[in-house]
C-alpha cells in the first residue's frame, strides 16, 4: 500500500492555515491545501504493515490504505469510490474528525502517522470538483415510508442508506435549515455551510424529502407519526446542555456557550431577527469548558473582536504524549491545541469557577475562581479538592458555558412510550438499533450521548441497515467497514 518505502522518503505534512490575522476577518475556513504531488507523497507514506490498525480506529472501518494507495497512484476516482463506500460523508470528516485513526497508525508507533484526514478531504474535494459525486437514485422502489427525526449526521446517513435501499424517506427538522450541530453548533471556519448544502443537494435529487421548521412532538405529535410511517428513526441529538449553578449565574453576559454558537451561526447562515444580539465584541470573555463547544466559542469569539479570551478547564492539563496506560492503538487523552486556541487564547486548567460578579444592573463584571485537584482514593471515583488560598478574582463580562450535553430530549420519547438509559439518552441496543417499541430505531448522539460526527454517521449506517432488515426481511445495505453501496 503506498509506495514501499514512502514512509522513509516523505515526512508527514499537512495543509498550512493562513495567518491569525488575515483568517480572523471573517468565519471562512482557512486551510492552504497541499500541491497534489505533495498529497501523493503523504498517500505513498502508508505502509505495507499487514494488518491496518487503521480499520479498527475508524468507527466506519474506511479502508484506509487502499485510499492511500490509489492517491499514491493518482487514481482519485477510484480513491473516491472506495471512500465513499463506507463514509457517505468525507467531507464533514475530512474537516471535522479527531482522526482516530491516525492514532492507530502503525506508522505512528514511532513516527508521524499517515495523514489521513487530510487526505480523505482532498479526495472528496477533488471528486466534487470533477464532477464524480452525483445523485445516485434508487433503481425499484419497496413502497415503505421512513421518518426520520433530526438531520444531523446521524439522520442525514441514515437517510441516504435507506433511500438507496429504495424507501420513502422523510427527514423532518426543527431547524430551519437540516445539518444539526453541523450547521448551528459548528461555526463555518471550521466548515462552511455550503459544504452541508453542497450535499444536501445531491440527497435531495436522491429522492429524500426534508421537511424543516417542524418539530416532531410538538407540531406532529410522535403517535401520529408512528401511524402514518413503516418505521422511525430517532437522531434528534443530545441537546440537554449542562448549567453552572452558582452565584451569579442569572446575570446577563452568562451565556450558554450553544446559545452564543447557534445564534452566531444563524447570522452567519443569513437568518434574520435573531432576538438580543449576544457579542463579544470590545468584551473579556472567559469560556468555561475545555472542549470543542469552548474551542469554537474562542475562535467565535475572537472574530467578533473580543479584547481578551481566557479559556478555564477543570481537569489537570494533559501532556502532549501518550499518558501511561493508554498504549497505542487506543485513543488517547492527551493535550490537543486547535487552531482557535492557537488565535491568542490563555488556556487555564485545574481551575473552577466559584462566583460570577455583577454591577448594579445586572450585568457581568468579573467572576472569582480557584484551583483545583484531583485526589484519587483506590477504588472510588477521583474527588474534586480546593487548594485552600488560591482565590482569583477576573474582570469579565461575557462568561460562555461549555459544560458539556446531560443527555437528550425525551419529548418524543415519552410520547411513543420509549425506555431511556442511564444517561437519559434513548435506549436502543448498538446490535440492532432498536427501541422497545416496534418500529422504532434511535441513532446518533440521541442513543450513544454527545460524541463525534464519524460516530454519528456510523450509527446512522448500522441503523438503517437493521431498518431496512426489518421493513423487508433481508437486507444488502453494509454494515460497519463493508463498503460497496448496493444499487436496488
Ligand atoms: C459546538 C460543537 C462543536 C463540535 N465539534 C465537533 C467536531 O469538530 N468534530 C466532531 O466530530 N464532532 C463535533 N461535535 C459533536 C458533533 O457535532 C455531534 O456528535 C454530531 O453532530 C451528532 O450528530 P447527530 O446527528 O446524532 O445529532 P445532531 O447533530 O445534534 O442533530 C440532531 C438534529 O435533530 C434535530 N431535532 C432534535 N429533536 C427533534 C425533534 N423532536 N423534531 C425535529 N428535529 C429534531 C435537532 O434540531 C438537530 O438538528 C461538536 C459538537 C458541538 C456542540
Ligand atoms: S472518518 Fe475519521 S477516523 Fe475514519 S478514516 Fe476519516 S479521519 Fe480517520
Amino acid at each position: 500500500m503506498g509506495k514501499i518505502t514512502g514512509f522513509l522518503e516523505f515526512d508527514r505534512k499537512i495543509e498550512a492555515y493562513e495567518p491569525v490575522e488575515e483568517r480572523l476577518k471573517d468565519y471562512k475556513e482557512f486551510t492552504i491545501p497541499l500541491p497534489e504531488k505533495e498529497m501523493k507523497e503523504q498517500g505513498a507514506r502508508c505502509m505495507d504493515c499487514g494488518i491496518p490498525f487503521c480499520h479498527s480506529g475508524c468507527p466506519l472501518g474506511n479502508l484506509i490504505p487502499d485510499f492511500n494507495d490509489a492517491v499514491y497512484r493518482s487514481k482519485w476516482e477510484k480513491a473516491s469510490e472506495i471512500l465513499h463506500s463506507t463514509n457517505n460523508f468525507p467531507e464533514f470528516t475530512g474537516r471535522l474528525c479527531p482522526a482516530p485513526c491516525e492514532e492507530a497508525c502503525v506508522l505512528g508507533i514511532n513516527e508521524d502517522p499517515v495523514t489521513i484526514e487530510n487526505i480523505e478531504k482532498n479526495i472528496v474535494e477533488t471528486a466534487f470538483k470533477k464532477g464524480w459525486i452525483t445523485a445516485k437514485p434508487p433503481l425499484n422502489k419497496t413502497g415503505k415510508k421512513v421518518a426520520v427525526v433530526g438531520s444531523g449526521p446521524a439522520g442525514l446517513a441514515t437517510a441516504q442508506q435507506l433511500n438507496r435501499a429504495g424507501h420513502d424517506v422523510t427527514v423532518f427538522e426543527r431547524d430551519e435549515k437540516p445539518g444539526g450541530l453541523m450547521r448551528y453548533g459548528i461555526p463555518d471556519f471550521k466548515m462552511e455551510k455550503n459544504v452541508i448544502d453542497r450535499r444536501l443537494d445531491v440527497l435531495k435529487e436522491e429522492g429524500i424529502t426534508f421537511k424543516c421548521g417542524v418539530h416532531i412532538g410538538v407540531d406532529i405529535k410522535a403517535d401520529t407519526l408512528k401511524e402514518e410511517y413503516d418505521a422511525i428513526v430517532l437522531t434528534g441529538g443530545a441537546t440537554i446542555r449542562r448549567n453552572l449553578p452558582i452565584e451569579g449565574s442569572d446575570l446577563k453576559g452568562v451565556v450558554q456557550a450553544m446559545d452564543f454558537l447557534g445564534q452566531n451561526n444563524r447570522r452567519v447562515d443569513g437568518i434574520k431577527d435573531l432576538g438580543e444580539e449576544i457579542k463579544a465584541t470590545g468584551k473579556d470573555v472567559v469560556v468555561i469548558g475545555g472542549g470543542d463547544t469552548g474551542s469554537d466559542c474562542i475562535g467565535t469569539s475572537f472574530r467578533h473582536g473580543a479584547t481578551s479570551v481566557s479559556n478555564f478547564e477543570i481537569m489537570p492539563m494533559a501532556t502532549t504524549e501518550r499518558p501511561e496506560g493508554q498504549p497505542w492503538p487506543f485513543w488517547p487523552m492527551r493535550l490537543r491545541t486547535s487552531s482557535s486556541h492557537k488565535e491568542g487564547a490563555e488556556r487555564f486548567f485545574s481551575i473552577s469557577t466559584k462566583k460570577f460578579i455583577g454591577d448594579a444592573d445586572g450585568n457581568l463584571k468579573g467572576l472569582i475562581t480557584s484551583e483545583v485537584e484531583w485526589i484519587n482514593i483506590p477504588g472510588q471515583r477521583p474527588q474534586l479538592k480546593e487548594v485552600p488560598g488560591t482565590e482569583k478574582e477576573w474582570k469579565c463580562e461575557l462568561a460562555l458555558l461549555a459544560l458539556g450535553f446531560t443527555g437528550s430530549e425525551n419529548t418524543v420519547a415519552s410520547q411513543l412510550g420509549l425506555e431511556m438509559d442511564a444517561r437519559t439518552n434513548i435506549k436502543a441496543s448498538e446490535n440492532d438499533y432498536k427501541t422497545n417499541v416496534a418500529g422504532v430505531f434511535a441513532a446518533g448522539d440521541q442513543r450513544r450521548g454527545q460524541s463525534l460526527i464519524v460516530w454519528a454517521i456510523s450509527e446512522g449506517r448500522q441503523a438503517a441497515h437493521h431498518v431496512d432488515k426489518y421493513l423487508m426481511g433481508e437486507t444488502a445495505l453494509p454494515l460497519k467497514g463493508e463498503g460497496d453501496l448496493p444499487r436496488v
